[in-house]
């Protein structure tokens, strides 16, 4: 998640609050639902929660919590975005 650094005022470097978490919070095969829990909790407190939401949805994600969704919520989020730029 080095990529997620950002800077946020050109002094101070945002780190991504997963940074210690243990990866498999975000990332194991099938998540549990307590894992899902934890990992968007930690993502609730993130400073990079919109930078990192914003770069799943751009990179196409399929897998894992980014921003604090899930894959399905990810989903959900394209389509309605997508009807609401439709409807503008
Ligand atoms: S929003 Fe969540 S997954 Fe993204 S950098 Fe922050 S803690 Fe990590």
């Amino acid at each position: 998640m080095n990529a997620l650094l950002a800077v946020a005022d050109g002094r101070q470097q945002l780190r991504p609050a997963c940074e210690t978490a243990d990866p498999e919070l975000f990332f194991a095969h099938r998540l549990a639902t307590w894992e899902i829990d934890q990992a968007k909790a930690i993502c609730a407190v993130c400073s990079l929660k919109v930078t990192c939401l914003r770069d799943a949805l751009d990179r196409g994600e399929e897998y894992g919590i980014w921003g604090g969704l899930s894959e399905g919520e990810r989903r959900t989020f394209k389509r309605r975005t997508a009807l609401t730029q439709e409807a503008a």
